[in-house]
Parts: structure tokens; sequence; C-alpha cells
């Protein structure tokens, strides 16, 4: 295998410093994309990276968005695309991530400056964007930096997109792609995004699957105008009393989805994708740990991760219109919106599944027999996303795991969702390979996150890995 990793291993760790500096430096920049007047600092951070990215020789753009729907007055991020080497006899992969970061603040009980980048003695590197996604973006430029210092040639061509509006739900960027997908994108071979994490803290995962999701609103009304129940309590039937009960006909408390036809959606667990599950690592207790009680469904790993990963799930999310404030205020409302949502699963397309809601909530309403007006509708939907493990693509990222890490790693899926994969799959037609550098302990989007030093570094030389490994698989398809 590539006798050039030892020395591009080696380059790595002589330039670990100056690796250190440059995510000091974007952590710097506070790219705050969810906030109007963060904006030309998250402007500065793409032209940061346009910068760094044309002094190491690849070719820039800044690619401009318009205007930010809703909000006229800004202008969107740009997009930076890059190409690294333009070989045809290499291979091309095309790879994500944004530099746009969470708010954070002092005062939302940050340990340390959140735009300071502070190591510990741990070597823990604290900082806002440092594992989400500052450092994995950056983890490609240092690639290539390596690369240069140890006189190697590059493996493969470097296709680069980096979003600034991740954390706004990358506002403009699904039309950029599918435009780009035959222009810009066309040469890609595969696709590589590291903004995701491990599903621990001992052991590197490749992430193959995400959950999608459809959000729904079950709207009750009835009276007129909000009701004193001193008065009306007892003479009005209640909109409230109406969604209680149709929404507790949804899901039971073992997460068991009541509505009929749901389960004959999902695709059913096949002997090769159970044996996946047993050499994850992963334990009750990590479960317990994060959930901060011992309240789980399951009482095992399998179970639990499936619950997580490859089975929907239905969640109660909260009610518009009803009283929530402290203290006991006697007040009938004269219209109440449920919210709830189902991450879905392999074969659930949201069509079928929008089907099956609504004719449940409406049967269940019916039931009722209320002279209340229903109203039941799918705010948003994304769908849910699974790429093949066997490709050469998480192959090559394999070996590169074990390579870099010395153990297999964990083929995982989410339980969330990031939407861009599945606008990278539909629109190349590509391989979607999700590899992440930081642990589950990173703390992404909360205070105090950070990125240890030994992922960053060993994260660069796994990029790095990963990519000659690439150019070794034969080509299958
Ligand atoms: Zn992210």
């Amino acid at each position: 295998m590539a006798p050039q990793l030892d020395s591009y291993f080696k380059t790595v760790d002589d330039l670990s410093d100056a690796f250190i500096e440059r995510l000091r430096k974007a952590v710097a920049i506070p790219s705050i994309s969810a906030e109007d007047d963060r904006r030309p600092d998250v402007i500065r951070m793409g032209k940061f990276l346009a910068s760094e990215l044309t002094a190491l020789g690849a070719e820039v753009e800044l690619r401009e968005l318009g205007k930010q729907p809703h909000k006229e007055h800004l202008d969107l991020p740009p997009v930076v695309v890059a190409r690294y080497g333009n070989d045809s006899k290499k291979r091309t992969i095309l790879v994500y991530g944004h530099y746009d970061v969470q708010p954070a603040g002092i005062e939302d009980g940050w340990a340390t400056e959140p735009f300071t980048l502070t190591v510990d003695d741990k070597g823990r590197m604290y900082g806002r964007g440092s594992t989400d996604d500052k450092g994995p973006v950056l983890g490609w430029l240092n690639s290539i930096e390596a690369h240069k210092k140890a006189g190697i040639d590059y493996p493969v061509n470097l296709l680069m997109c980096f979003e600034g509006m991740e954390e706004y739900g990358s506002e403009g960027l699904d039309d950029f792609i599918k435009e780009e997908a035959k222009k810009y994108f066309k040469d890609a071979d595969a696709v590589c995004i590291s903004d995701n994490y491990w599903l621990g803290t001992e052991k590197p995962c490749l992430t193959y699957g995400l959950r999608g999701c459809n959000y729904y609103s079950i709207e009750i009304s009835g009276p007129g105008q909000d009701l004193h129940s001193g008065v009306f309590g007892g003479t009005a039937q209640e909109p409230m009393t109406d969604l209680v009960n149709v929404m507790n006909t949804l899901v039971n408390k073992d997460g068991k989805i009541q509505i009929k036809g749901i389960d004959e959606l999902v695709a059913p667990l096949t002997d090769d994708e159970k044996a996946l599950y047993g050499d994850i690592a992963f334990t009750m207790d990590n479960l317990y740990e994060s959930l901060g009680s011992t309240t789980g469904i399951y009482p095992d790993k399998e179970r639990t991760l499936m619950g997580r990963w490859r089975y929907p799930s239905l969640s109660l999310h909260g009610i518009e219109g009803a009283y929530s404030a402290p203290g006991a205020k006697t007040v009938i409302p004269a219209k109440v919106i449920g919210k709830f949502s189902i991450r879905t699963v392999p074969d659930m397309e949201i069509d079928a599944v929008n089907e099956l809601v609504y004719k449940h909530v409406k049967d269940a309403f019916a039931a009722i027999g209320s002279k209340n007006k229903l109203n039941v509708f799918c705010q948003h939907a994304g769908k849910w996303w699974v790429a093949s493990p066997k490709h050469w693509n998480f192959t090559a990222a394999g070996k590169a795991v074990e390579h870099v890490w010395g153990v297999k790693p964990d083929l995982t899926r989410e339980g969330g969702s990031i939407p861009v994969t599945l606008t990278f799959e539909q629109a190349t037609g590509k391989n979607v390979l999700l590899l992440p550098m930081g642990s589950s302990t990173d703390a992404a989007h909360s205070i105090n996150e950070k990125l240890d030093k030994k992922n960053y570094i060993e994260g660069i030389k796994l990029l790095g890995a990963y990519l000659h490994y690439v150019a070794e698989e034969p080509i299958t398809s």
C-alpha cells in the first residue's frame, strides 16, 4: 500500500503547530450565520478560506447566492468552490463542509472565550466551530499543504464546496448544487462530507445512513375567542380536550407508532444489516450518560441503536396556543395546534407517510364526535438517506481508518438529518460518504465546543490517507 503515507504522516506531525495555528485563525472569525450583524464576519471567513486555498495553489471561486430570502437587506455568504489538481488520469473527489458556526457568547456559560481557541493540558481545543465544522474543513487544506511540503503527489483531484449558511438551513445551497452538478462538480467520482461525529470517543466510524423527518401540525378550533372556564367550562366543546385525545392515539410509552400502515412501509431487517450492530462500540451506559437518566426504552444496545437509526420514531413536540406559563390561568384556548414529527427510514416515502398520518388523525378526531374543526398538515418533510457501505468510497475510507487509528471503523447511521447529503447524492448520482473527524463529546452547537488535538491531527492524516486509498481502489461503479 501507498508507501508515501509514512512520509505524509510524518509531515503532518511536523506541521501540527502550524495546523493548529490555522484553526486558531479560523475560530477567531465569529462567522455566525444566524445573526444579521455577524454577516460581514461570515463573509470574511469565506474570504479567509479562499485566500488560504489560493496560497496552496488551488483554483478558487467565490460564488454569490444573492439576497437572503425574507431578509432582503442581507447578502447570503458566498459558496467557496475550489479545485486542486486537474489530471484526467486521477479520480476526483468532491468534499463538502461549512465555514459558518452556531451563535456563542461567554455569557452562555462558556468556560473560555468562544472565539479564542484555547488548548487545555489534555489537548482539548475549545472554541466555537473547532469541531463543527472548521476543523474538518481545514483538514482538507492541511492535507494539501502536507503533501506539498512532503513532496508527494496529491493522489486525486479534489473539488471543494464550502458553504456559509449551514447552521441557518443552508439557504440557497440546494439549487446551487443541482445547478453545478453537471458543471463545476461534473468530474466528481464520489462525495465525502466531514460534518458529523463518532458514536463514542474511542472508535472512529463511517456513516452510511440518516433518517428523514416529516413534521406535522394538528390544528383544532371552535370558539370565536379564548374563553373562561368559570363561565364556559361545561358548556362548550373544548379544542384542547379534543387535541389531547387525538395526540394520545399517535404513539405509546415505548415509542411504538400507533398509526396503521406505518410499520408496513419500513424495509425489513436483513441478516447482513443485523450483523453490523454487534461490533459497534456503544454501551447502554453511553446512552444513559447522554440521556442524563436511565429511562431508555430497550435494555440492549442492538435494539437501542436500531431504534435510533433504522426504525421510525414519532415524537410529540408541543402545543401552540396552550397555556404554558407558570401559575393557574383558567383559560379555555379557542384554537390549539399540536406539533409532532416522524423520523423516517427506508422505504418510507414522504407522500405515503403523509396519507397515513392524515387518515389516522381524521379518523381519531371523527371518533371523538366533536363539533370543533380539525385541520392536519405537514409543515415540512425531508427524506432519509442510506448509501451502500460496500462501495469503493467506503472501502477506501475503511482502510484509511484502519491505517491511521489501527481499528476497523464502526459502520453507523444517525437518527437525525444532514439534508445536504441527500442533495449531493441526488444531484451528482454518486456515492456519498460521511467521514467524521470529531468525537461524540465535542459538544457541537453547545457551550464549550471542542475538538481534541489528536482527532484534528490524526484526522488530517485520515483525510489524506483516504484519498490515497481512493486512488488505489478498483473501479467497480
Ligand atoms: Zn456542522
